[in-house]
């Protein structure tokens, strides 16, 4: 997610926070102090309501982070890479590299999140029960944090993707269909009319007298609503691309540049005139790395004529090379899930090929124009061994 920034990692996995978590840090921290502490803690000064309000919103996030570290370790216990966690606007999102490889997988992976958030609203409410004999501070901010969890575990659980709950749904009819495909369709069909009601909500919320609310509901209906389209839109992908291999989709003729030139002939020669923006680079026959215009940009202009491309580039050793026998299924996840633009294709250390994102969305636009599908249903790929629906990092909202 740009704009995020590392604020530290817990069991091997970097957590990130986003700028738009800020944003509702701020707009939560205000609303406590004006709203919610006021009543249930009165007599105070707004410093105090301020702060109140601040360290709440704090343990409130801390409560996300354990809902979505659930997720993770869920996910990293069934052998699933897990790249990150990022807080931001919405609560948070695992970056799960890859799906899980069985319904039963899918479920616990979805349903600890849920089940995390109410136990912490369980906890807090019984902590409050303890200490609210008297009106005090600490027994407002666990009335809030358990109400705010508990709310949280509920939302989560609607049976709409990307809810948990969706993917709750998803596991359950993939289990009982035995058809991935279906089930997320199940689930992201549902998911959208989840969206398009919160958007509906919110409507009716900003026409009665509510316009704040009212905004911030259509707000979670958009983004519901994009989130269950992109996975719809994979899905789709992923059934285009069942049967395709890189050497399908691969310019077998890739622009290669030597690496013993300077900067300044590949801009003059190579770059300028060819409109490129990167190029792979070649020590005699063998691929020696990667330049792209970023890492031309970080020399400054007049040291171009003596500096060789080798010195600039990428080197073949830090790049992700993919074969020409691989599945694009696989191959698109790697894209994704690296965000590269581009993969040199290899073979026995000869470079045969690159793979470029333009050209698979090109390809990916020119096949459903066509209306090229693949005809195999899921019982037949069934067959023919485990099957793994590698999804991109489908996001695990709040
Ligand atoms: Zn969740």
């Amino acid at each position: 997610m740009p704009g995020s920034f590392r604020i530290g990692t817990i069991a091997g996995i970097d957590i990130y926070v986003n700028f738009s978590w800020l944003i509702i840090l701020v707009l939560l921290t205000d609303s406590l102090a004006s709203g919610w502490f006021p009543s249930a803690y009165p007599g105070q000064t707004l410093v105090t309501y301020l702060l109140l309000g601040f360290i709440s919103a704090i343990l409130l996030f801390v409560s996300v982070l354990l809902h979505e570290l659930g997720h993770s370790l869920v996910a990293r216990a069934q052998g699933l890479s897990v790249k990150s966690i990022v807080l931001f606007i919405f609560g948070g999102v695992s970056n799960i590299e890859q799906e899980p490889r069985t319904a039963g997988g899918e479920f616990w992976m979805a349903v600890i999140g849920p089940v995390i958030s109410l136990a912490i609203g369980g906890i807090a409410y019984g902590f409050f029960v303890l200490a609210s004999g008297s009106k005090s501070a600490l027994a407002a901010i666990l009335m809030y944090l358990a109400a705010a969890n508990i709310l949280l575990g509920i939302f989560n659980l609607i049976p709409g993707f990307p809810l948990d709950g969706g993917r709750v749904l998803r596991a359950i009819v993939w289990k009982v269909t035995g058809r991935p495909t279906t089930a997320t369709q199940v689930a992201t069909f549902i998911g959208q009319l989840v969206a398009y009601l919160f958007i509906l909500w919110g409507i009716l919320q900003f026409f009665s007298g509510n316009p704040l609310g009212g905004i911030w509901l259509g707000f979670i209906g958009w983004f519901l609503l994009t989130a269950a389209q992109s996975v719809r839109a994979q899905a789709t992908y992923d059934t285009l691309f069942k049967d395709v291999t890189v050497s399908q989709m691969m310019n077998a003729h890739p622009m290669t540049v030597p690496a013993n030139i300077s900067l300044q002939k590949l801009v003059d020669e190579y770059f300028l005139p060819q409109g490129l923006r990167s190029a792979l680079v070649m020590q005699g026959d063998i691929l020696a790395g990667l330049i792209t215009l970023s890492d031309i940009r970080h020399v400054p202009r007049e040291e171009w004529p003596q500096t060789p491309v080798g010195f600039v580039m990428k080197s073949v050793d830090k790049l992700h090379v993919v074969s020409p026998q691989q599945n694009m299924k696989d191959v698109l996840v790697l894209m994704n899930g690296r965000d590269v633009n581009q993969l040199p294709v290899v073979e026995n250390e000869r470079l045969v090929g690159v793979l470029s994102r333009d050209a698979v969305i090109r390809s990916l636009e020119v096949r459903q124009r066509l209306g090229l599908r693949q005809v195999r249903t899921d019982e037949e790929s069934q067959s023919q061994g485990p099957r793994e629906e590698h999804k991109d990092q489908e996001p695990h909202a709040v």
